[in-house]
């Protein structure tokens, strides 16, 4: 009984991004071992990424409301303008990084015939009007159990702004009120980072599950059979990772070192799940404890940021884009690239933050141009590998932003985490 306790206790005392480190290592050597019949485990996998979304919304509406009614509505829009225009500035040099590297790598070149022997994809056209419509919460209890983020974000914001007005109220039944609420809030908030606790420590055997489901499906073969693809993509990501937010970072005075060594837990959850809204919990966990970000800042930055920022997912439409114009032998010119950047910027914003979402996103960017759609099928393979890259940045993405933001506003808490 005391060797488990004492074996409990010495698990639980190791760091938790070893533990995770040692669970996506295992998984690989486990998938590679036993290849396809490795997917009895996936159940696993899929309830570590359920015990994530139980944490999500919860966790969202309480910061944001405790955000949102801590700071006045004036500094709350500058906030809000500042975080989406980095996030439009980033999203746009992703895209441009994929460009670049797609024709620096050249995916596609010289396997034209991957595109005859290819399959059509039906086309299901997204539009733009309908999904901004969308976000206007109709009705926030169904987006709510739709996990539909932005309509819950934008009601949320709106309850935390009127928040503000009662606690500041003259009243003082009313203020008293406003003042309850707000505490509950924030209780509410700590009692899901104490959940967010518990499911980090089992998050090694998600990790491995999927891992190991994943490998064990595709097999590393299929790295060399589009070994350019995914390195291009991969080039992009980790540029994007340690140049551009390193840089940006740098400049606004934060060590970009420590930014890469805090970010490391977020960046694979997310690379392993594939779902940035999933990987909120973990974010939102590494924003107050690791990074000291304010609440004010990434209670909002970091769900809007799961949705709508997506750098990866914007570099890999851009990527796609290229290796379908070496396939189709289309020519390359500057007014064709700069189209792709730009639908790609739309596509990568209107992008759930689920798995594969991409995937279904490239009939725009294709279609814009004029590409083959076949293409989609090709791209579909591999997938899940270039999800798991594109994810992952996705995921960094919003944390470097929330941290230059909060930086800006002067309000991150350097003695917390790695900044002790
Ligand atoms: N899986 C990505 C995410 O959740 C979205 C995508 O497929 O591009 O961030």
């Amino acid at each position: 009984m005391t060797g488990r306790n004492g074996l409990l206790k010495s698990y639980l005392e190791f760091p938790v991004i070893y533990k995770i480190f040692i669970g996506f290592v295992l998984g690989v050597i486990a998938g590679v071992l036993l290849g396809p019949s490795i997917m009895v485990i996936r159940p696993l996998g899929e309830a570590f990424i359920r015990l994530l979304s139980m944490v999500a919304l919860p966790l969202i509406v309480f910061t944001l409301i405790v955000g949102a009614s801590s700071i006045s509505p004036k500094d709350l829009s500058r906030i809000g303008v500042k975080v989406l225009g980095w996030y439009l500035i980033t999203c746009f040099i992703a895209a441009i990084l994929g460009v670049g590297m797609g024709l620096l790598i050249k995916p596609g070149l010289g396997s034209e015939h991957l595109l005859e022997e290819a399959e059509c994809t039906p086309v299901e056209p997204v539009d733009f009007a309908d999904m901004a419509l969308n976000w206007i919460p109709g009705n926030v209890f169904a987006s709510m159990a739709e996990f539909d983020i932005i309509p819950v974000l934008i009601f949320t914001l709106i309850f935390g702004i009127g928040l503000t007005y009662v606690r500041g109220s003259k009243e003082p039944r009313i203020k008293d009120a406003g003042d309850t609420l707000y505490k509950v809030c924030d209780a509410g908030a700590e009692i899901m980072y104490k959940v967010v606790r518990f499911v980090l420590e089992v998050a090694p055997f998600g990790v491995f599950a999927l891992i190991a489901v994943v490998i064990g499906d595709t097999g590393l073969g299929i790295f060399a059979e589009y070994a350019r693809l995914i390195a291009a993509e991969a080039a992009a990501d980790g540029i994007m990772i340690v140049c551009v937010y390193s840089g940006l970072l740098l400049l606004f005075g934060i060590n970009p070192l420590k930014f890469l060594k805090g970010v490391k837990d977020p960046w694979l959850v997310g690379t392993v799940t594939r779902t940035s809204a999933g990987t909120l919990p973990v974010s939102m966990n590494c924003a107050e404890n690791t990074f000291g970000i304010s609440k004010s800042v990434y209670s909002f930055s970091l769900p809007l940021g799961a949705t709508m920022n997506m750098d990866g997912s914007a570099s890999y439409q851009t990527v796609v884009a290229i290796f379908a114009c070496h396939l189709a032998g289309v020519q390359i010119t500057p007014v064709l690239i700069a189209t792709i950047v730009l639908v790609s910027v739309m596509a990568s914003i209107g992008t759930a933050s689920v798995p594969s979402a991409g995937l279904v996103m490239l009939t725009i960017t294709l279609s814009a141009v004029g590409l083959p759609l076949e293409v989609i099928g090709l791209v579909a393979g591999i997938d899940v590998i270039l999800d798991m890259l594109r994810t992952g940045n996705n995921v960094v993405g919003d944390l470097a932003v929330s941290n230059i933001v909060s930086k800006t506003e002067n309000e991150t808490n350097w003695d917390v985490g790695v900044w002790k």
